[in-house]
């Protein structure tokens, strides 16, 4: 009984075998696409099949974003949709135009996006009701043609583990959002031009929510998100005032974002949108200094996957030390000027 147990489950794997085709979904702001979306692309390629990208908004961003999409790196078709409803989308709003395109004709194996505030909501939302599994965080994957599995990676307990975890062929259709620091921006690629495929809206009457407003954090500096140097600063700073003399200066001088540790921001000495760890930024830049910052598994938990961490701390027990490449025990109200001054001769 049990061999031909086995033996159904196999040929309904095959049966539902078919060749990997991601539907990626691609978010943009003001026509300009994200960067933790370029990153979904390229993780989406790594499955060595079609990638689709959708794109939803108001007409204009559309257009934009369109032009640009179909022109990059391993997409092979661009799918967009536009409806006032879509130029600030909500999980009410968006989740029955992706179940309207994964309707059982489909082609779809895969639906893929960045680990945004929107995605988090929208496809966990989609795959309870096509009763699959959504997979969150995703570092790496690897996909098997032939058992029409995919295998993934996903940091779990604030990155202190990484589980493995695998969507078998009974999953017809795999969703996971992917951490953006472990896959490169997908590129543009000179004569890259995929198809384009205009697609109906799905209009909600009378959704329960609705979007007031969004209200974006502006800054001269780069993105903490995707910036390649990240100078951050944390309870030592002492306040608000502090924080901007001490750090700012460091920053400016090597063109790289702030951040800071969740004790600076809650003590207001910086915004939260400019916190990192575990309930904030996940960064992996080329350099990130730790300025007076303990080492919290939750902070490192945002900032370990770094290229070069520099660290600067009085206590040489801080765990910091523990993470960083180079650390310096020191007042960090004596070092940084320091450093300020040498960089800037
Ligand atoms: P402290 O731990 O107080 O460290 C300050 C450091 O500054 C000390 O090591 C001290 O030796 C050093 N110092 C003091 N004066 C100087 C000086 N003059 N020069 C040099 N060094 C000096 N934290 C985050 O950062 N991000 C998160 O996302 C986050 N999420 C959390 C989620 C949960 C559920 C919980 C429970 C906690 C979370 N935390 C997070 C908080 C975390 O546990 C720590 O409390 C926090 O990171 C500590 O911040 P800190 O290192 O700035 O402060």
């Amino acid at each position: 009984r049990t061999i031909l147990r086995c033996q159904r489950q196999l040929s309904r794997a095959y049966a539902t075998a078919a060749p990997p085709h991601a539907l990626v979904f691609l978010e943009h702001r003001q026509g300009v696409i994200d960067s933790g979306s370029l990153s979904a692309l390229t993780a989406a390629e790594q499955l060595g099949g079609q990638v689709s990208a959708l794109i939803i908004g108001g007409k204009d961003h559309v257009q934009d974003v369109v032009h640009t999409a179909k022109k990059l790196k391993g997409v092979t078709s661009v799918l967009h949709s536009s409806s006032p409803q879509y130029v600030h989308p909500l999980p009410e709003t968006l989740s029955p135009l992706l179940e309207s395109l994964l309707s059982k004709s489909s082609s779809f194996t895969h639906v893929v996006s960045a680990t945004s505030s929107l995605a988090k909501s929208v496809l966990p939302r989609v795959a309870a009701k096509l009763d699959v599994p959504a997979i969150s965080e995703v570092t790496s994957l690897s996909h098997d043609k032939a058992s029409n599995s995919t295998t993934f990676t996903r940091p779990i307990y604030a990155g202190n583990a990484i589980a493995t975890v695998r969507a078998p062929a009974s999953i017809p259709v795999k969703f996971f959002t992917v951490r953006s620091t472990a896959f490169s921006p997908a590129q543009l690629q000179e004569g890259a031009e995929a198809e384009v495929v205009a697609v109906n809206p799905v209009q909600v009457n009378d959704p329960v929510t609705e979007h007031i407003k969004t209200t974006i954090a502006k800054s001269d500096r780069p993105d903490l998100g995707v910036a390649t140097r990240v100078v951050s600063g944390g309870r030592a700073l002492k306040n608000a005032e502090t924080f901007e003399a001490t750090l700012y200066p460091l920053a400016d001088v090597l063109g790289a974002a702030v951040g800071a540790s969740r004790a600076a921001v809650d003590a207001g000495y910086a915004d939260n949108s400019l916190q990192v760890g575990q309930t904030g930024k996940v960064v992996a830049p080329e350099l990130y200094m730790a300025l007076g910052i303990s080492g919290a598994i939750q902070h490192l938990a945002g900032m370990k996957d770094s290229k070069l961490i520099v660290a600067v701390n009085k206590d040489p027990d801080a765990p910091i030390f523990q993470v960083a490449d180079v650390g310096l025990v020191a007042d960090l109200f004596q070092v940084v000027p320091e450093l300020v001054k040498k960089l800037k001769t």
